[in-house]
Protein backbone atom coordinates (compact mmCIF):
# COMPACT_ATOMS: atom_id res chain seq x y z
CA UNK A 1 0.00 0.00 0.00
CA UNK A 2 1.24 3.58 -0.79
CA UNK A 3 1.03 6.71 1.05
CA UNK A 4 1.02 10.06 0.35
CA UNK A 5 1.41 12.45 2.85
CA UNK A 6 1.54 16.59 3.47
CA UNK A 7 -0.30 18.49 0.58
CA UNK A 8 -1.19 22.19 1.78
CA UNK A 9 -2.45 25.01 -0.37
CA UNK A 10 -0.40 28.01 -1.04
CA UNK A 11 2.42 26.49 0.32
CA UNK A 12 5.45 25.20 -2.03
CA UNK A 13 8.81 23.36 -1.42
CA UNK A 14 11.62 24.09 -3.73
CA UNK A 15 14.13 21.38 -4.23
CA UNK A 16 17.10 21.05 -6.04
CA UNK A 17 18.78 17.71 -7.44
CA UNK A 18 21.72 16.06 -8.81
CA UNK A 19 24.60 18.78 -7.14
CA UNK A 20 26.45 20.00 -5.59
CA UNK A 21 27.86 21.68 -8.03
CA UNK A 22 30.69 24.36 -8.45
CA UNK A 23 29.16 26.07 -11.12
CA UNK A 24 25.64 26.06 -10.31
CA UNK A 25 25.14 26.14 -6.64
CA UNK A 26 26.80 28.99 -5.37
CA UNK A 27 24.73 31.10 -7.74
CA UNK A 28 21.60 29.35 -6.30
CA UNK A 29 22.43 29.68 -2.69
CA UNK A 30 23.05 33.47 -3.24
CA UNK A 31 19.81 33.99 -4.86
CA UNK A 32 17.84 31.78 -2.18
CA UNK A 33 19.46 33.93 0.69
CA UNK A 34 19.10 37.24 -1.00
CA UNK A 35 15.28 36.16 -1.10
CA UNK A 36 15.46 34.10 2.12
CA UNK A 37 13.94 31.09 0.65
CA UNK A 38 14.66 27.60 2.10
CA UNK A 39 15.24 24.98 -0.16
CA UNK A 40 16.25 21.58 -0.26
CA UNK A 41 18.96 19.73 -1.89
CA UNK A 42 18.95 16.66 -3.09
CA UNK A 43 22.78 15.57 -3.52
CA UNK A 44 24.64 13.09 -5.07
CA UNK A 45 27.31 11.76 -3.10
CA UNK A 46 29.92 11.60 -5.30
CA UNK A 47 29.31 15.35 -6.37
CA UNK A 48 29.23 15.80 -2.51
CA UNK A 49 32.85 13.91 -2.53
CA UNK A 50 34.19 17.16 -5.01
CA UNK A 51 32.14 19.92 -3.40
CA UNK A 52 32.97 19.43 0.18
CA UNK A 53 32.72 23.35 0.56
CA UNK A 54 29.58 23.52 -1.25
CA UNK A 55 27.71 20.89 1.31
CA UNK A 56 28.94 22.48 4.08
CA UNK A 57 27.19 26.07 2.61
CA UNK A 58 23.86 24.56 1.84
CA UNK A 59 24.11 23.31 5.45
CA UNK A 60 25.21 26.39 7.24
CA UNK A 61 22.76 28.92 5.19
CA UNK A 62 19.45 26.81 6.49
CA UNK A 63 18.64 24.49 3.63
CA UNK A 64 17.80 20.72 4.01
CA UNK A 65 20.02 18.02 2.69
CA UNK A 66 18.37 15.04 1.21
CA UNK A 67 20.37 11.96 0.17
CA UNK A 68 20.14 11.24 -3.94
CA UNK A 69 22.26 8.27 -4.04
CA UNK A 70 25.90 8.04 -4.49
CA UNK A 71 26.43 7.82 -8.60
CA UNK A 72 22.83 8.14 -9.86
CA UNK A 73 22.31 4.99 -11.25
CA UNK A 74 18.29 4.15 -11.61
CA UNK A 75 17.77 2.04 -8.21
CA UNK A 76 14.70 -0.45 -10.10
CA UNK A 77 17.80 -1.53 -12.50
CA UNK A 78 20.46 -2.96 -9.78
CA UNK A 79 20.47 -4.83 -6.86
CA UNK A 80 19.08 -4.06 -3.39
CA UNK A 81 22.43 -4.27 -1.86
CA UNK A 82 24.27 -2.03 -4.57
CA UNK A 83 21.45 0.50 -3.63
CA UNK A 84 21.98 0.14 0.16
CA UNK A 85 25.90 1.31 -0.54
CA UNK A 86 25.04 3.91 -2.45
CA UNK A 87 22.34 5.32 0.91
CA UNK A 88 24.58 5.06 3.27
CA UNK A 89 27.69 5.99 1.80
CA UNK A 90 25.89 9.50 0.94
CA UNK A 91 24.51 9.45 4.58
CA UNK A 92 27.96 8.97 5.92
CA UNK A 93 29.54 11.74 3.83
CA UNK A 94 26.59 13.92 4.66
CA UNK A 95 26.97 13.16 8.82
CA UNK A 96 30.64 13.42 8.03
CA UNK A 97 30.44 16.90 6.59
CA UNK A 98 27.59 18.50 8.23
CA UNK A 99 27.64 16.57 11.72
CA UNK A 100 24.02 15.75 11.15
CA UNK A 101 22.20 13.19 9.30
CA UNK A 102 19.22 13.34 7.15
CA UNK A 103 15.93 11.15 6.61
CA UNK A 104 14.96 12.06 3.28
CA UNK A 105 15.22 10.36 0.06
CA UNK A 106 14.62 11.71 -3.72
CA UNK A 107 15.14 8.18 -6.36
CA UNK A 108 17.30 8.93 -9.38
CA UNK A 109 14.70 8.92 -12.41
CA UNK A 110 11.84 7.74 -10.63
CA UNK A 111 10.43 10.47 -8.22
CA UNK A 112 6.95 10.68 -9.25
CA UNK A 113 4.49 11.65 -6.71
CA UNK A 114 2.03 9.61 -8.04
CA UNK A 115 4.78 5.91 -8.24
CA UNK A 116 2.44 3.14 -9.66
CA UNK A 117 5.27 1.16 -12.07
CA UNK A 118 7.51 -1.33 -10.38
CA UNK A 119 9.78 1.05 -11.72
CA UNK A 120 8.49 3.67 -9.44
CA UNK A 121 7.78 1.64 -6.18
CA UNK A 122 11.02 -0.37 -6.16
CA UNK A 123 12.81 2.72 -4.63
CA UNK A 124 10.28 4.03 -2.28
CA UNK A 125 10.48 0.24 -0.85
CA UNK A 126 14.25 0.22 -0.61
CA UNK A 127 14.31 3.66 1.07
CA UNK A 128 12.14 2.61 3.64
CA UNK A 129 13.85 -0.51 4.75
CA UNK A 130 16.70 2.07 5.26
CA UNK A 131 14.58 4.18 7.37
CA UNK A 132 13.82 7.17 5.02
CA UNK A 133 11.07 9.23 3.73
CA UNK A 134 10.77 9.55 0.13
CA UNK A 135 10.47 12.90 -1.08
CA UNK A 136 8.75 12.97 -4.77
CA UNK A 137 8.13 15.76 -6.57
CA UNK A 138 4.65 17.31 -8.03
CA UNK A 139 5.63 19.92 -10.30
CA UNK A 140 8.51 18.95 -12.73
CA UNK A 141 9.07 22.04 -15.31
CA UNK A 142 12.01 19.40 -16.90
CA UNK A 143 14.61 22.21 -16.82
CA UNK A 144 17.20 19.92 -17.85
CA UNK A 145 15.54 19.36 -20.97
CA UNK A 146 17.30 20.44 -24.46
CA UNK A 147 17.15 24.04 -25.45
CA UNK A 148 13.99 24.66 -22.43
CA UNK A 149 14.74 28.49 -21.64
CA UNK A 150 13.91 30.52 -18.48
CA UNK A 151 10.23 31.51 -19.48
CA UNK A 152 9.86 27.90 -20.23
CA UNK A 153 11.10 27.15 -16.72
CA UNK A 154 8.60 29.24 -15.56
CA UNK A 155 5.57 29.06 -17.19
CA UNK A 156 5.58 25.19 -16.73
CA UNK A 157 5.78 25.85 -12.67
CA UNK A 158 3.05 27.49 -13.56
CA UNK A 159 0.93 25.58 -15.36
CA UNK A 160 1.46 22.82 -13.18
CA UNK A 161 0.51 24.69 -10.16
CA UNK A 162 -2.29 22.51 -9.11
CA UNK A 163 -0.83 19.54 -9.27
CA UNK A 164 1.13 19.75 -5.78
CA UNK A 165 3.92 21.85 -4.05
CA UNK A 166 7.09 20.26 -4.86
CA UNK A 167 8.97 21.81 -7.21
CA UNK A 168 11.51 19.61 -8.93
CA UNK A 169 15.06 21.75 -10.41
CA UNK A 170 18.21 20.83 -10.57
CA UNK A 171 21.24 22.69 -9.42
CA UNK A 172 23.45 20.38 -11.60
CA UNK A 173 23.95 20.43 -15.45
CA UNK A 174 22.10 22.65 -17.86
CA UNK A 175 23.23 26.26 -18.95
CA UNK A 176 23.11 29.77 -18.11
CA UNK A 177 19.56 30.36 -18.84
CA UNK A 178 18.12 27.29 -17.58
CA UNK A 179 19.85 28.84 -14.23
CA UNK A 180 18.01 31.76 -14.58
CA UNK A 181 14.54 30.30 -14.85
CA UNK A 182 15.82 28.41 -11.67
CA UNK A 183 16.21 31.41 -9.71
CA UNK A 184 12.99 33.18 -11.47
CA UNK A 185 11.50 30.41 -10.36
CA UNK A 186 12.88 30.65 -6.64
CA UNK A 187 12.07 34.76 -6.40
CA UNK A 188 8.34 33.89 -7.52
CA UNK A 189 7.48 31.62 -5.11
CA UNK A 190 9.11 33.39 -2.15
CA UNK A 191 5.98 34.98 -2.03
CA UNK A 192 6.57 37.70 0.86
CA UNK A 193 9.82 37.33 2.52
CA UNK A 194 9.21 33.54 1.81
CA UNK A 195 6.73 32.37 3.62
CA UNK A 196 5.04 31.24 0.98
CA UNK A 197 7.58 28.10 0.99
CA UNK A 198 6.97 25.31 3.50
CA UNK A 199 7.00 25.71 7.20
CA UNK A 200 9.05 23.89 9.43
CA UNK A 201 7.30 22.57 12.72
CA UNK A 202 9.21 22.41 15.73
CA UNK A 203 7.87 19.03 16.49
CA UNK A 204 9.44 17.86 13.31
CA UNK A 205 12.59 16.40 13.20
CA UNK A 206 14.38 13.57 14.99
CA UNK A 207 17.62 13.90 17.07
CA UNK A 208 20.58 14.46 14.83
CA UNK A 209 18.34 15.62 12.04
CA UNK A 210 17.10 19.11 10.71
CA UNK A 211 14.44 17.73 8.63
CA UNK A 212 10.63 19.06 9.03
CA UNK A 213 9.88 18.13 5.23
CA UNK A 214 8.00 15.17 5.76
CA UNK A 215 5.28 17.33 7.01
CA UNK A 216 4.56 18.52 3.23
CA UNK A 217 5.27 15.98 1.14
CA UNK A 218 6.45 12.58 1.10
CA UNK A 219 5.67 8.98 0.04
CA UNK A 220 6.21 5.58 2.13
CA UNK A 221 4.70 2.25 1.07
CA UNK A 222 4.16 -0.77 3.35
ZN1 LIG B 1 18.74 13.21 -10.16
Amino acid sequence: MVKKYGKRDSVVALSFDDGPDERYTPEILDILKAANVPAIFFVVGINVENNVGLLKRIYDEGHEIGNHTFTHPNLALVNPERTRVELQATRRIIESITGHSTILFRPPYNADSEPESMEELLPVEVGKEENYYTVAESIDPQDWSEGVTADTIVARVIQQDALGNIILLHDAGGDASRRSGRSRVSSRTSGSGGEGLWPCPSSWGRPGTRSCLPSLGTISCS
